[in-house]
C-alpha cells in the first residue's frame, strides 16, 4: 500500500544479498522484516515496550513500521549490523496472501525495501518496477502486480527502543497519531521533517532536476495542487486535489517528467502537519543535489 518492495526470505542471507545487488544498495542500510501479523513479532523483537504493541495494534496492518530491539533470528544483513530490527504488517491483500503463503511453508518474513536503484524514486505501480528494476533481475524472479499503491509514499518508521516513541521517518501515520495511541510525546529528529535513519541527503531523485516553489517556465514540468493553474507551454504532471492524492500521485509524476525526458520540474509544495510534512520531506531530498 506504501510502494513497490523487492522482496526475500528474512532468514536467507543469499537471497538478501540478491536485494542489495538489485538495488546496488550499500549492505549497512538495515531491511524492513515484513511479517504477516502480530504473532511475528515474537519471531523477530527481543524486549519490547507496551507502547509499541499499542501502535501495532493500532496500525497494522498499515504504513507503519516498528524499529525495535532484534532477536537472534534478526542477523546483521537484515539490520545493517544493528541490535535493532524494523518490522511491519503490511496493508494489501497481496502483499499479506504472499506473507501468509510465505509463512505455511515455514518462512518467518520478508525482508523488503523500496523496489528502486539507491537514490531513486520508489516505485508505485507494477510497470514502474518493471523500468527501474528489469535490468538487475535474475530469471524466475517475478513482479507481483498489485494494482497502484494506495498511499504512495513509504510507512512512517518508529523508533521504539527509547522511552519515548521517535519518528525516524514521516509517513501516512502522524506523529498525532503516534502520540494518541501511545498516550506518549512523540519525538522527531531535531528541526527536521527530514530524515530517514541511515540515509543521505539526497534521495527520491528522478533525472530530471526538481526544483522546489519556483515558478515554471515552458518546457518544465509540474507539480502543484489542482487550484494552482498550468502556465502556457509547462508540462503539467500532476495536479492532486488533496494531500492524500498528493502522496498517491507524486512519484509516479517524478517517473514520468524522467519518461519525458524532462530537464525540470517545479513542484510546488502541499502546506500542513501529517502527510504533507511527510511529503515535504521526500521533496527536500528530491530536489538536493
Ligand atoms: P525502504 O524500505 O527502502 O524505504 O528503506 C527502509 C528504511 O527503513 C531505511 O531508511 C532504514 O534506515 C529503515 N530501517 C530499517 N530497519 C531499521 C532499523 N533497525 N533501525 C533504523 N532504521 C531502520
Ligand atoms: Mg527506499
Amino acid at each position: 500500500e506504501t510502494v513497490y518492495g523487492l522482496g526475500a526470505d528474512a532468514e536467507n542471507a543469499t537471497a538478501v544479498s540478491r536485494i542489495y545487488e538489485a538495488k546496488g544498495r550499500p549492505s549497512d542500510h538495515p531491511l524492513i522484516v515484513h511479517i504477516g501479523s502480530m504473532d511475528g513479532i515474537a519471531d523477530w523483537a527481543g524486549d519490547l515496550p507496551e507502547y509499541a504493541i499499542k501502535l501495532a495494534r493500532d496500525f497494522w496492518p498499515g504504513p507503519l513500521t516498528l524499529v525495535v530491539n532484534r532477536a537472534e533470528r534478526a542477523k546483521d544483513f537484515i539490520t545493517g549490523g544493528q541490535e535493532t530490527v524494523g518490522l511491519r504488517v503490511p496493508a494489501h491483500n497481496v502483499a499479506l496472501a504472499l506473507i501468509q503463503e510465505f509463512i505455511a511453508l515455514g518462512g518467518k518474513g520478508i525482508a523488503a525495501p523500496s523496489a528502486n536503484r539507491f537514490g531513486a524514486v520508489s516505485p508505485t505501480t507494477a510497470n514502474a518496477v518493471e523500468d527501474e528494476l528489469s535490468a538487475y533481475l535474475h530469471e524466475g524472479d517475478i513482479i507481483l502486480d498489485g494494482g497502484r499503491c494506495l498511499v504512495g509514499v513509504e510507512s512512517t518508521i518508529v523508533d521504539c527502543t527509547k522511552e519515548n516513541p521517535f519518528i525516524l521517518r514521516l509517513g501516512a501515520v502522524t506523529a498525532e497519531m503516534v502520540e494518541e495511541s501511545t498516550g506518549l510525546v512523540a519525538l522527531v529528529p531535531e528541526n527536521s521533517e527530514v530524515r530517514v535513519s541511515g540515509s543521505l541527503d539526497s534521495h527520491y531523485s528522478p533525472k530530471a532536476k526538481v526544483i522546489l516553489d519556483a515558478i515554471a517556465e515552458p518546457g518544465d514540468g509540474l507539480i502543484a495542487p489542482d487550484q494552482i493553474p498550468t502556465p502556457e507551454g509547462v508540462i503539467r504532471l500532476a495536479a492532486p486535489r488533496t494531500i492524500e492524492g498528493y502522496a498517491r500521485d507524486l512519484y509516479a509524476a517524478l517517473r514520468s517528467a524522467d519518461d519525458q525526458g524532462l530537464d525540470v520540474v517545479v513542484v510546488l509544495q502541499p502546506g500542513g502537519d501529517g502527510l504533507a510534512a511527510a511529503i515535504r520531506d521526500r521533496l527536500k531530498r528530491s530536489a538536493f543535489k
